[in-house]
């Protein structure tokens, strides 16, 4: 019945979009206003009482005691979304209002997935007063900064007192379809490297230059791609993507001079992601040795691994399901700063998410009402005797 109820409430705020026909809703738009702005309706049923602040965000509390355990999720999208990322941890925490000993925060991010301003976890950072200057400087596609989307932002809505953060999910990755399992327990937050690497070589004429005597750039960036492939196969749980290679100025009859090519590099422990970018660093110096074509490394971004410390409490509740790190970054990266955290995955279908495809059954949806409320009830009696 619960489930029943989400998977529906889910339909309901597929409908809030900028774009008829698809899931968009980024930041400050109408239609993540309108989810919102729903979603607090059916706090107030459960009898919760709601705020929101300058970003978007909404927030909704009920009982008290010594702390408070926050539930949730974010609300925003991808463009041409599916119905369940973040929808479904905000919506299953509205299943999880219980009596508690201590008060229980309900809260819907605005924005996590950074769609609009190319940010990142821009929701819970304002939640917790954290956003700064160079955030509000931070510009959408049409040149508008966040100050002007959403005016000053507003104080902390974070009470000051939060004792855990728990947030269920889609898996939004094949291994609990894969296992057969419909949940699993999130140990980690898996640590990102992202780099731009340009691949210098020498522009020659396809016609008059020997093979030998070439110094290709795009010929040195495949050899560095498989390179990666092969370094991540070799080593376990770490994934590495070269997700965008282009030629600028590239011609038919002209050996490229120049190639430009990202890496995204993510392990659950740190030193595995710092022993492959080392080893990809080696093969870079190899590349200029053996090939004449340098490799120029720029890193973009560097975060290290979240561990989330609930997680063997999640895993007293459910001791049979999967322990797995999220390669995905969520909000608990930044919950973590401040408080303890668990996150529980759903398994959703063939792994798919930010796709109108995403799919989990009301099996899984059920199973999942029934640890998180399981959790939140044993959560919330730890943190009071501790
Ligand atoms: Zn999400």
């Amino acid at each position: 019945m619960s489930a029943r109820r989400v998977l529906e409430r889910a339909d309901e705020l597929a409908a809030f979009t900028e774009e008829p026909g698809r899931i968009t809703r980024p930041l400050a738009s109408p239609a993540l206003d309108g989810a919102m702005e729903r979603v607090r309706e059916w706090m107030e049923e459960a009898g919760l009482a709601t705020r929101r602040d300058a970003l978007g965000n909404l927030a909704g509390r009920t009982g008290e005691g010594p702390g408070t355990l926050l539930i949730g999720s974010h609300l925003d999208s991808v463009a041409d979304a599916g119905r369940y990322d973040g929808v479904l941890g905000v919506l299953i925490a509205l299943e999880c209002v219980q009596e508690l000993p201590l008060a229980l925060e309900l809260v819907a991010f605005a924005d996590e997935e950074g769609m609009r301003f190319g940010s990142s976890y821009l929701g819970s950072r304002a939640y917790l007063g954290q956003l700064d200057e160079a955030d509000l400087a931070l510009r959408d596609a049409s040149g508008i900064t966040l100050r002007e989307a959403i005016g000053e932002p507003s104080a902390r809505l974070a009470p000051d007192d939060l004792r855990a953060y728990f947030e269920v999910h889609i898996e939004q990755g094949p291994v609990l379809e894969a296992a057969g399992e419909p949940l699993g327990v999130v140990t980690a937050i898996a640590g990102q490297s992202h780099a731009t690497l340009v691949f210098e070589g020498e522009a020659g004429h396809a016609g008059t230059t020997p093979m030998a005597l070439r110094r290709d750039a795009i010929a040195a960036a495949a050899e560095f791609v498989l390179a990666t492939e092969r370094i991540a196969l070799d080593e376990p749980g770490l994934v590495a993507t070269v997700g965008r290679v282009s030629v600028p100025g590239g011609a038919v009859n002209v050996i490229p001079g120049r190639a430009e090519a990202t890496l995204d590099v993510r392990h659950a422990e740190d030193p595995a992601r710092g022993r492959v970018i080392a080893g990809l660093r080696m093969i870079g110096e190899a590349l200029r040795r053996r090939r004449g074509v340098r490799v120029r490394w720029s890193p973009v971004t560097e975060h290290g691994t979240t561990p989330l410390t609930l997680a063997d409490g999640l895993a007293e509740v459910l001791p049979d399901a999967p322990r797995l790190p999220s390669g995905a970054g969520h909000d608990a990266v930044i919950l973590s700063g401040v408080t303890d955290a668990a996150m529980l995955f759903v398994r959703c279908k063939g792994g798919i998410s930010h796709n109108p495809a995403e799919s989990v059954t009301e099996e899984d949806v059920a199973a999942a009402i029934d640890a998180a409320r399981e959790f939140v009830r044993v959560a919330a009696e730890k943190a009071c005797t501790t």
